[in-house]
């Protein structure tokens, strides 16, 4: 075969860029050897403009590695904002005795988290990997051909690429996924989750908070300059109606799904809205090829787990590649067996774990309200069971790559 490149990603978002960058960081590849596909690349974000709607949650074993990759290093610091202490309650108030506060300190952590802006995370991803060298290559893919040396990529413009690896990080609706013949499993949730940001009357105190409501999760993230983003997942019909409200008629029915537990609160933005579902592939590798990020599994945003996931099968990946004998050795579908073991099982706790979140609190059944409001408070009274919560949701808990356990030097 010809071998065009030794690693062909489709897809630039952040899973892609960030395979990319930890591949020439890692020296597994010159970076030259390590095509990035974009089926659009994004402009430069316009200086000084508003956070874009799409913001991520993401725990410090993510943070490592994009600090790795030399993408977090490149992050404005007016694109991230940490956080201290997270609040989470099912009944009627935040301060409620069936309510669960963590607090950075309790771990000896410096903050629980970051919210960082999608747009900046995309765009420093792509700048880290055209820094590096990586050839980037704006297209779409049209077909796959797998044969015994190699995958082929056969470009919508024409062109055709050979690789000994194929890793598809195109997202939910991955056409790889798709030209693999992979098949997925899951259902839709039938909930929206309405994003925008909202002005507040009291501080958020650097505090995510989230209330369960019978309709789904309602998350007010906080943001650098005093906004909070929301997230706020409700059954489909309701969404529809929440989007059709003016301004003010919604930043009212807000603060009371809110409990007011920052006061009165006033849109900013417009609202976007995105469809959820529980979706994971069946399988994660083949021969020559392999699946990343939410083109092998997309779950439910109420942990904020999504991304963090994909970035942690990066890592995986990136620390399998490390002991083929060398790049031609890539797509050898027993070392690509050792990751799709390790982050399939990972990805479907994590996948369950959110989706049996979501039946027990998106529910106005009364027989299950005492077990919520029990729950939240059994872990807030067992300071182990809590510790092990926190760090688990930092990433610093669980089957992590070694190369992200430590603190980098
Ligand atoms: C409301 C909401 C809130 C969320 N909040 C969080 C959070 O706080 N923390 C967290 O960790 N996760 C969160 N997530 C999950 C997170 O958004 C996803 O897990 C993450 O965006 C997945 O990244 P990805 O790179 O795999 O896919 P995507 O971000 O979808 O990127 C895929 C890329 O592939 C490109 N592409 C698609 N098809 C092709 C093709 N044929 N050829 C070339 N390129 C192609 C696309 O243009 C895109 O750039 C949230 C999700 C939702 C819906």
């Amino acid at each position: 075969m010809s071998r065009d490149f030794d690693l062909v990603i489709v897809g630039a978002g952040p899973i892609g860029a960030s395979l990319a960058c930890l591949m020439a960081a890692r020296k597994l590849s010159a970076a030259a050897r390590v095509a990035l596909i974009a089926e659009r690349l994004p402009e430069a974000p316009p200086a000084g403009a508003d956070w874009d709607l799409r913001v991520f949650a993401l725990g410090r074993a993510s943070q490592r590695l994009l600090e790795q990759a030399g993408i977090w290093q490149r992050l404005p610091p007016a694109r991230v904002a940490p956080y201290e202490r997270m609040c989470v309650w099912s009944g009627s108030g935040a301060a409620d005795a069936g309510s669960l506060s963590f607090d950075c300190a309790e771990i000896g952590e410096a903050n629980l988290g970051c919210i960082v802006e999608g747009r900046a995370l995309q765009w420093q991803g792509l700048q880290s990997a055209r820094a590096a060298g990586i050839t980037l290559i704006e297209a779409a893919v049209e077909g796959i051909a797998v044969h015994e040396g190699g995958a082929y990529l056969r470009l919508r413009d024409g062109r055709e690429l050979g690789t000994p690896l194929l890793a598809a990080a195109d997202g939910t609706e991955s056409a790889c996924r798709t030209l693999l013949g992979i098949e997925t499993a899951g259902h839709a949730y039938q909930q929206d989750a309405l994003v925008a940001h909202v002005r507040t009357a009291e501080a958020h105190r650097a505090t995510a908070w989230q209330r369960f409501l019978p309709g789904g999760p309602l998350a007010l993230l906080p943001l650098p300059d005093g906004r909070s983003s929301i997230v706020w997942s409700t059954a489909r019909a309701e969404a529809a109606r929440l989007r059709a409200l003016d301004a003010a008629a919604f930043g009212a029915e807000l603060t009371v799904a809110s409990a007011e537990v920052l006061g009165a609160c006033e849109l900013t933005t417009s609202i976007a809205s995105f469809p959820l579902k529980l979706q994971y592939a069946l399988d994660y590798v083949r021969p020559h090829a392999v699946l990343l990020g939410d083109a092998a599994h997309a779950v439910h945003p109420l942990a904020g787990q999504g991304l963090n996931l994909g970035l942690m099968d990066c890592a995986a990946l990136i620390e399998v590649l490390g002991d083929a004998a060398d790049a031609r050795s890539f797509g050898d579908l027993r070392l690509l067996r050792r990751y799709e073991r390790w982050r399939k099982s990972e990805n479907l706790l994590a996948a369950a774990a959110f989706d049996g979140l979501d039946r027990l609190f998106s529910n106005a059944n009364p027989a299950l309200a005492g077990l919520r409001s029990a729950g939240l408070s059994a872990v807030g009274r067992l300071p182990f069971l809590k510790r092990g919560f926190a760090r688990h949701a930092l990433g610093l808990d669980g089957d992590i790559p070694a190369f992200l356990r430590q603190e980098p030097v």
